[in-house]
């Protein structure tokens, strides 16, 4: 249908149809609410694309490969290469060859009408959709605009950059050829995770890393332990330096990076994973009171302050710059939507089922790198910083019997930080192969505030590696 055929006004109008702009039409859907969507590129946004998915199909390979070599009698038959171009394939099915007739069928499937084209605020609930063919399309919302634009990477505009052809996260998930040498600059979650894959499939990796270490936002030891193993794997991280130019020499030449240590580095591509911007720069934000350019502050219902009818979801409000917390908050919110559309009150308390509060307390995130690295909730300088009277409670899992018959000489380390008042759980980190699975317990802990006397009731079976619970509540009450 063609968007002249469709209708001008909606329930919903939703800006953006990555994972958490679908699931916002989803739930407004569910509640009987009519909802268009509207996508400038592909419909599943970057997490499909360009993000969680390819990011993830190019590290199973490797880190089951990883895995694999520690394991007894079973090393020696996978000591070979990766074979790459199986590896890209399997990205490029994972990113659906970066078509989206999967997702468009899955819209089709709800009940939303999808716009194809630039989304932009025209005024109060008007949003003006600009078709690739240049044709305008004026949507009127009834109730309610979802923001879910998303974010952007940021390269930061050091001379030389913009001849340097840099790669972002979005060559770094789609590229079809090794480069022989890669620069990563950055050395946040995004950085280990390529610097992880680009290395295992033979490209000599270089990391230029501002701080004093890897994963700056995690428990300290979580960037210790992934920065020992990526220098095992054959990457050379340089850490308390920063960029300064960036020089491409010819159209297919090498690229140079200058550091402000006086070195440089010479490498074929340069990826820089050093942050993340709004998509909030061309939204017609300006016309209903907004800053362009700018992260929107939303409520926990994901209402953006000083409107009664404007919503930011997912990466656009800087909550929690991750698919499923974006996924989350979309449930929110369009259970918010659908209650005030209906006149009804909304329960934005503590647990309310119109308040994103796991926001504020209990992100979980894995790092998909060989150890894995997953947190959730508070780190101990969090908490402390945040004024709780805190305890750390450390475990080295490699004295953990299933963590010893997962992987022989296993490393790996795992942290609870305990309220001391209420003796709960504000954070737990685990780093080291296979962990990522654990981290739904350790959320479940930290949101279910469960008591460390009712924690130590919840077996773990032997031999697994789940046994780091117990080890852990040992430890704490000595
Ligand atoms: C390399 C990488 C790996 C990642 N891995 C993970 C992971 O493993 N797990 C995880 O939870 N998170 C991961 N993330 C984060 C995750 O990708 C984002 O949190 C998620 O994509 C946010 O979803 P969103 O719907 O808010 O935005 P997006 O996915 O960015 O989607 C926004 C959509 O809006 C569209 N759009 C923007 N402006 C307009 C406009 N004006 N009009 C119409 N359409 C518009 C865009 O084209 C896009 O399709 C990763 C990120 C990166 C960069």
């Amino acid at each position: 249908m063609t968007h002249a055929a469709k209708p001008a006004l909606y329930d919903v109008v939703v800006i953006g149809a990555g994972p958490v702009g679908e699931n916002v039409a989803d739930r407004a859907r569910a509640a009987g609410l009519s909802a268009a969507v509207i996508e400038s590129e592909l419909i599943g946004g970057e997490c499909s694309y360009w993000a969680c998915m390819p990011s993830k199909a190019l590290l199973r390979p490797v880190v089951a490969r990883a895995d694999a070599r520690r394991v007894p009698g079973l090393g020696g038959a996978v000591q070979g290469p990766l074979d790459t171009a199986a590896v890209l394939a399997h990205r490029d099915t994972y990113a659906s060859h970066w078509k989206d007739d999967g997702q468009v069928a899955w819209l089709d499937g709800i009940g939303a009408d999808i716009f194809r084209g630039h989304g932009r605020l025209t005024g109060p609930k008007e949003v003006t959709v600009t078709a690739p063919d240049g044709t305008e399309h004026r949507l009127t919302a009834r109730h309610a605009v979802a923001v879910c634009t998303g974010s952007r990477a940021v390269v930061p505009g050091l001379p030389g950059v913009e001849n340097a052809r840099p790669w972002t996260s979005r060559e770094a998930t789609s590229a079809k050829e090794v480069p022989g040498r890669l620069v990563v600059v950055g050395g946040g979650v995004v950085g280990v995770e390529m610097a992880t894959v680009w290395a295992a499939l033979g490209s000599e990796v270089t990391m230029l890393v501002r701080g004093k270490g890897l994963l700056p936002r995690m428990e300290p030891f979580a960037g210790e332990l992934v920065a020992e193993a990526l220098t095992e794997a054959g990457a050379d991280i340089r850490t308390g330096v920063s960029a300064t130019s960036v020089r491409r020499d010819g159209p297919d030449g090498p690229v140079t990076v200058e550091l402000d240590n006086g070195e440089s580095v010479e490498a074929d591509e340069v990826l820089f994973a050093t942050g993340r911007a709004p998509r909030t720069e061309d939204l017609g934000l300006e016309t209903v009171g907004q800053e362009p350019g700018k992260w929107l502050t939303a409520d926990d219902s994901c209402l953006v302050e000083e409107t009664d009818w404007l919503y930011a979801v997912g990466d656009v409000n800087h909550r929690a710059l991750l698919t499923h917390q974006g996924k989350y908050q979309a449930r929110i919110a369009g259970a918010a939507i659908a209650a005030r559309a209906q006149g009804k009150p909304l329960d934005t308390g503590r647990w309310g089922a119109h308040a994103a509060t796991a926001d504020h307390a209990a992100v979980p995130q894995v790092v998909f790198t060989d150890p894995e690295a997953a947190s959730v909730g508070l780190t101990l300088a969090e908490a402390e910083q945040a004024g709780h009277r805190v305890r750390a409670v450390d475990f080295d899992l490699a004295s953990v019997a299933g963590a010893g018959l997962y992987a022989d000489g296993y490393r790996g380390r795992a942290r609870m930080v305990v309220d001391l008042d209420r003796e709960v759980l504000l954070g737990v980190t685990f780093v080291g192969p296979g962990i990522g699975e654990l981290l739904h317990s350790a959320t479940m802990a930290v949101v279910g505030e469960i008591p460390i006397d009712r924690l130590w009731h919840a077996v773990p079976a032997y031999p697994t590696i789940s046994e780091v619970w117990l080890r852990l509540l040992e430890t704490y009450r000595g």
